[in-house]
């Protein structure tokens, strides 16, 4: 499609006609999932090593498609993105995480906050902050029930509107969280130029600890970097006791895996909220 200016036949090659009615037919069953209620959020809480207390719970999105069933958001979100549609769904999360707060307020249920996973394009929108304002006054909610989780590729295409946003958010007193720590291009400056109050360690270095040598020295330097500058850690995708155990003797902070609990229906979670929360 570079080359349309060039040649104008090129757009009607039946290769790339049959492939834009195949993006037309996906946006539309995009859009029609979001306007059919497919989508679902399922909810994943996490631990705190030190008190064993639930202290936060991320939201993780579903989609079931009435013909293809359950479709993983690792399918989905990168072609939502590709369609441009991302931001749609962002803003859909958002409102929904509005929706469950102010039921899980009613239900007095006080599980530390509700995390969010935002898109990358989002925040280089400059629209993030004022989305997340406007949902929080609409259900009337302290920005303080609220994290957001950002990947690094949030910060790569605008630093300076990535930063205003976050100052932004962190007025609202919504966290802050880096996701996927590790695997990006990890220009560590950003950890001190940005507002971050959490890191999440990427699953793929819990998966290999504490028997493997070299993981396990990164898992340990990560979390006392994390602690050193004061940030929360998370280790992410804990499904051992020894791997607890591990990260129990680096002094990390919080875990989410299967270990704990696997993500959860809201149902699920108010049950097991019932059962767990000692507090
Ligand atoms: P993520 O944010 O890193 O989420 C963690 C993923 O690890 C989730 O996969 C979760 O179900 C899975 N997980 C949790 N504990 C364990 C464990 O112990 N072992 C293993 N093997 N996996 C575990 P999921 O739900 O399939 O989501 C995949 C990715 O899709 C997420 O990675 C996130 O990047 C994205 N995603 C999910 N929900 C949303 C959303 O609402 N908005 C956006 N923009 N992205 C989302
Ligand atoms: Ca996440
Ligand atoms: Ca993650
Ligand atoms: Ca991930």
């Amino acid at each position: 499609s570079k080359d349309v200016g060039r040649n104008s036949f090129q757009l009607f090659k039946p290769s790339m006609n049959a492939r834009s009615l195949e993006r037309l037919a996906m946006m539309s069953r995009f859009q029609h999932a979001l306007d059919n209620n497919e989508f679902e959020l399922y909810f994943q809480p996490k631990q705190c090593l030190k008190s064993e207390q639930i202290m936060g719970v991320e939201a993780l999105l579903r989609w079931h498609d009435p013909d293809l069933g359950m479709i993983s958001p690792a399918q989905f979100i990168p072609l939502a993105e590709e369609l441009g549609l991302i931001v749609r769904l962002d803003l859909w999360v958002i409102n929904q995480a509005g929706k469950v707060l102010t039921l899980w307020q009613k239900e007095g249920l006080v599980a530390g906050r509700l995390a969010i996973n935002i898109s990358a394009c989002h925040l280089s929108q400059g629209k993030l902050a004022n989305n997340i304002g406007t949902m929080l006054k609409h259900y009337n909610l302290p920005g303080s029930l609220l994290e957001i989780e950002l990947t690094e590729s949030s910060f790569i295409s605008s630093f300076t509107q990535a930063k205003t946003q976050l100052q932004q958010l962190k007025k609202l007193g919504v966290h802050i969280a880096l996701d996927d720590f590790g695997t990006g291009y990890s220009a560590l400056s950003y950890l001190t130029k940005l507002p971050f109050d959490t890191l999440k360690i990427d699953a793929s270095f819990i998966a290999k600890i504490p028997d493997e040598y070299g993981n396990s020295q990164i898992v340990a330097a990560l979390i006392a970097l994390a602690s050193n500058l004061n940030l929360m850690v998370v280790a992410e995708g804990v499904e051992q006791p020894a791997q607890k155990n591990y990260l129990i003797s680096l002094g990390c902070n919080v875990i989410q895996g299967y270990y704990y609990c696997r993500p959860l229906t809201q149902r699920q979670w108010f049950d097991f909220y019932r059962l767990n929360d000692l507090s």
